[in-house]
């Protein structure tokens, strides 16, 4: 377990009232940012999704984004979806929403349509904490290798479950960074699409840690190509990956203007990490 989880009750789910504003203006500045960067990118509306990076926050501070509209969450550690899921279910379930896989296995409510909120792993898995998250992610951003690809499907098809990938591919090269190499992704991503139980939904990548814009272009503008290639093959079992889940605090409008689908973002709508 990881240090700051001994400093920090994750479970708890009472904030005060500044705190839910601070988080709810966080929400709104967020969606403004991406609503004005699809306009400036000539985009349409709605055309990018904001995941919540959530890792070190709490469940009441999960639930305040949620609250101020936020629809799709992501955690970085096993441990951290195991510590919070069953409250933010359950707190979902109390407004009519859905999270994440439910505990029968379905990903979506059998009676009324509700409105589903997806729940994604965005960190590093290692094979042993599998079964962690299994049961409750839909999808899993962080895939980088065909072992690892092939342990997933093993354990979903146990399950009788499918679960949704993306490819982690490493666009800046920076070896602190996880992530497959750029030149190996079309083939990776192929032979992923291709196992039962998992459905390759898409690539992710973390854009260049350095100040330059081009750098950071590059890498976003790469990894859209190398989704169109693999779109354009259309190989049997890559015909859901268009999703470009690339963008965080610092980058966002980068990413958006490259043509991200999805952004991650912790720091702008929750404020600094006090752990980490
Ligand atoms: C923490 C994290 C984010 C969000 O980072 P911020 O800079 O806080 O927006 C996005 N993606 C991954 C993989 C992360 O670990």
């Amino acid at each position: 377990m990881t240090a700051y989880m001994d400093h920090k009750d994750l479970a708890n789910e009472t904030i005060d009232s500044a705190r839910v504003q601070q988080i709810t203006d966080g929400v709104r500045r967020v969606l403004d940012t991406i609503a004005q960067a699809e306009s400036d990118a000539g985009r349409d509306a709605g055309s990018v999704r904001l995941l919540a990076a959530t890792k070190t926050r709490d469940v009441g501070e999960i639930m305040a984004a949620i609250d101020a509209g936020v629809r799709m969450i992501g955690e970085n550690r096993p441990q951290e979806v195991a510590v919070k899921a069953a409250g933010l279910q359950r707190l979902c379930a109390q407004r009519g929403f859905t999270l994440g896989v439910q505990s029968d296995g379905s990903q979506t409510s059998a009676h009324a349509p509700r409105t589903h909120i997806p729940f994604h792993l965005i960190g590093q898995l290692q094979s042993n904490k599998i079964g962690k998250v299994l049961p409750v992610v839909d999808t899993i951003e962080s895939v980088d290798s065909i072992e690892q690809a092939e342990k997933i499907a093993r354990r979903a098809v146990m399950h009788g479950i499918t679960v949704g990938v993306l490819l982690e591919v490493n666009e800046s090269g920076e070896v602190s960074k996880s992530g497959c190499d750029p030149a190996h992704a079309i083939l990776l991503a192929q032979r992923i699409g291709s196992l039962d139980g998992l459905d390759l939904q898409g690539l992710m990548t973390i854009g260049a840690h350095v100040d330059d814009e081009k750098t950071i272009r590059r890498g976003f503008a790469h990894l859209r190509k190398t989704r169109d290639l693999i779109l354009a093959a259309a190989t049997p079992g890559t015909e859901h990956c268009c999703e470009l889940s690339m963008g965080m605090t610092h980058d966002m409008a980068l990413a958006i203007e490259e043509g991200s689908t999805i952004v991650r973002v912790g720091t702008a709508i929750f404020g600094e990490r006090a752990f980490i």
